[in-house]
């Protein structure tokens, strides 16, 4: 059969449009591939963050980085320094942007946005057969980045559900030096509530009030956290809301998507992109779509996310155990994690790239007793549940 591509990827989202811009690179080497992606026109819907180690992906495109973060409980607050590893920030406006026009320049590289996929890829003398609204199309690999109905799935332990507005106040009220990364003040015994703070200036910042709880939260439900944290942090001060956002992660347990065959992956968010105990997903994309890429230049299939190290997936599981059992612990356990444990330790931890020693600072900041409770079922659960990124090289 002849293929109208060698590879097409569902979805040019983050995932694909990262494999895609990947693939470009690849010069001739790269593989004939269509991204069919359903929306019309990509805006500034979110807004990626993470920890920027020297080898960051992407990280000409960061807006913002931040030099120290906060963590704070309704009676203490501690700030830290992070220079080590500056908390960066990539609005996503500007990685669609350079997405789009860095496929544009490839000839074997094509984005059709406007394309929703119609119906399930099957499989065809040997080959895959798309239908999406603008026709079929039959390639030899299918990359789907569509992110799974975590609905239809195995139920994570928790959800992480924030909403977001970036707003501009009359007066002065942020500390453009110092990303709140926690603050726990509104956080009750049965709910994990914390607001989370991206100061841009001082009068201009993006202030989510996030929840991790056992049903995930809509925007409409998050509203009412989200109005009483600005009312509180803000007093009277003037707000012109210049844009929201809103994102539901599922955190921890795989999604597992259906096992297609030959040729098919699944990537992204809900196909092991995220880690599972924070959420954090957009160095794990960037470290797998280059992984995947590698592999398609060697004339290889690609490749799916590959698996956590066994320490680091059960030390997950049981982080969220505890925090679905006993919510209440929260906010210290937290607090006591980010204040104690060295900050480039704790990127290291939170970017996959963990080294013995540094499992070891954040074992020892965390309070015993309701760790080793949950540690049996955690264990075995971790190591029934594979999923993510390999680490990769050590800073
Ligand atoms: C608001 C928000 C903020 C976040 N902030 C951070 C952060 O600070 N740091 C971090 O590391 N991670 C963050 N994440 C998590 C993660 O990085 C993002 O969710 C990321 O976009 C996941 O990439 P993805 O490609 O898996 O999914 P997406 O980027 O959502 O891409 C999936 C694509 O599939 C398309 N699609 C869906 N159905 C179809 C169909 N039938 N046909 C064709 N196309 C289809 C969608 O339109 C979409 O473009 C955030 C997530 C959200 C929602």
């Amino acid at each position: 059969m002849n293929n109208d591509a060698d590879l097409v990827i569902l979805g040019g989202g983050c995932a694909g449009l990262s494999l895609a811009m990947q693939l470009a690179e690849l010069g001739e080497k790269a593989p004939r591939t269509l991204v069919l992606e359903s929306r019309h026109e990509y805006v500034n819907d979110r807004t990626w963050c993470f920890w920027g180690h020297p080898d960051a992906a992407m990280s000409g495109l960061a807006s913002h980085q931040w030099n120290a973060f906060s963590v704070s409980t309704g009676t203490r607050r501690i700030v830290r320094n992070c220079s080590a590893a500056p908390y960066r920030m990539i609005p996503s406006g500007a990685f669609y942007a350079a997405a789009r026009e860095r496929i544009a320049r490839s000839p074997g590289t094509e984005l059709l946005t406007g394309n929703p996929i119609t119906s399930e890829p099957v499989r065809e003398e040997g080959s895959w057969r798309v239908m999406s609204s603008n026709g079929p199309v039959s390639a030899k690999w299918i990359v789907d980045t569509r992110p799974v109905n975590p609905h239809d799935s195995l139920q994570p332990h928790l959800w992480q559900s924030f909403l977001g507005q970036e707003i501009v106040t009359e007066k002065e009220c942020f500390d453009p030096e110092c990303v709140e990364l926690m603050d726990f003040s509104e956080s009750t015994p049965s709910r994990i509530l914390f607001l989370y703070l991206l100061p841009f200036s001082k009068n201009r910042a993006l202030i989510e009030a996030t929840v991790f709880g056992r049903e995930p939260m809509s925007a409409e439900d998050l509203t009412p956290a989200l109005r009483s944290l600005l009312g509180k942090r803000l007093g009277g001060a003037g707000v012109s809301i210049m844009r929201s956002e809103h994102g539901i992660l599922p955190m921890g347990r795989r999604l597992t998507p259906p096992h297609r065959g030959r040729g098919y992956v699944h990537a992204g968010l809900t196909a092991g992109g995220a880690r599972p105990s924070t959420g954090y997903a957009f160095q794990r994309i960037q470290r797998w779509a280059r992984e995947c890429a590698a592999a398609v230049a060697r004339g290889e299939a690609p490749l799916p996310h590959t698996a956590d190290p066994l320490i680091q997936r059960a030390m997950d599981e049981l982080f969220l155990c505890v925090l679905r059992s006993r919510p209440d612990l929260g906010p210290g356990i937290f607090f006591s994690l980010l204040g104690n444990v060295e900050p480039r330790r704790i990127a290291r931890f939170m970017s996959d790239r963990s080294r013995l020693s540094d499992y070891a600072a954040v074992i020892t900041a965390l309070p015993p007793g309701p760790f080793l409770r949950e540690l049996p079922g955690a264990v075995l659960a971790g190591l029934g549940s594979p999923r993510g990124a390999t680490p990769e090289s050590s800073w």
